[in-house]
């Protein structure tokens, strides 16, 4: 086998962990949910890590591919839950609550512990990504465009995604509020509405609980159908670069750095 060293450009870096996935060698930790680094010791240069890595930034040749696998994990099948996730809700909404935890889990890692364990290890929805991308052999696995996982391109959506959010926010308050009625419609893409009304079973539940729960469901829906397009056009976990939970936890986890650097 011959090994060369890989290198991460750091600085590019949107440390979503999947090289991580990959090594069968557990030589890559992402220093304090900011960047990929690879123990050089523990590398044996198989490459895989290059040819995963969704933003194409970790650079390294190798004239021999080891075809050694990295020993599965019981993590490494939560993506049945993004499956259970979308069929539950298709026939009651009210299971797209569940979705929640998808949504506060990386924060509680972002702000307590300041990592990104979630992107690295637990996010269901990267994980099926990776699945149906790479051992379904779904995707075109071309590297994505420089402005994809550019700074500007990531806060940007992040903005707008969370823009969104609040708009969602708004009318399930209206709801609560009374002044608007229960929408027993899913938006995708922020824009269609597409009737779901056979998954609204609640009379018993307060409207308001079921419009977040319509509400919450596209969002999920429409970050998936994001994620399944770029992971058709580029690399199977795409998404990953510029999914807004994993940069906002990024931005996050800088701010817990320079922080915990500056009282040291
Ligand atoms: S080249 Fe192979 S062993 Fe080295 S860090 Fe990348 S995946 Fe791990
Ligand atoms: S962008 Fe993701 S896969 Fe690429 S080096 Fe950084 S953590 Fe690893």
């Amino acid at each position: 086998m011959e090994k060369m060293k890989s290198v991460v450009k750091k600085e590019l870096c949107v440390s979503c962990g999947c090289c991580i996935k990959v090594c069968p060698k557990d030589a890559i930790e992402v220093k304090d949910g900011i960047y990929a680094h690879i123990n050089q010791d523990l590398c044996i240069g198989c490459g895989k890590c290059v040819t995963e890595c969704p933003a194409s930034i970790i650079e390294g040749e190798y004239s021999k591919i080891d075809n050694k696998v990295r020993f599965k994990k019981w993590y490494d099948y939560l993506w049945i839950f993004s499956i259970a996730y979308f069929a539950l809700g298709f026939f009651n909404i009210i299971f797209a609550w569940l979705g929640m935890i998808c949504f506060i889990l990386p924060l509680l890692f972002a702000i307590f512990k300041g990592n990104k364990a979630f992107c690295n290890r637990y996010c269901d929805r990267g994980q099926l990504l990776g699945l149906i991308g790479g051992r379904l052999g779904l995707s075109r696995k071309r590297s994505p465009p420089k402005w994809m996982y550019s700074k500007y391109f990531r806060y940007g959506f992040l903005i707008f995604f969370f823009a969104m959010f609040f708009v969602m926010l708004w009318n399930t308050y209206l709801v609560f509020a009374g002044t608007k009625s229960l929408s027993q419609a899913v938006t995708v893409l922020w824009t269609f509405n597409v009737p779901w009304s056979w998954a609204y079973h609640g009379n018993i539940i307060a409207p308001w609980v079921s419009q977040y729960a319509f509400g919450f469901y596209s969002v999920m829906l429409t970050s998936t159908i994001l994620g399944l397009l770029t992971m058709l056009l580029f690399k199977p976990r795409s998404w990953c670069v510029y999914c807004p939970m994993g940069t906002m936890t990024q931005a996050i986890c800088k701010v817990k750095s320079m922080k915990k650097n500056k009282f040291q």
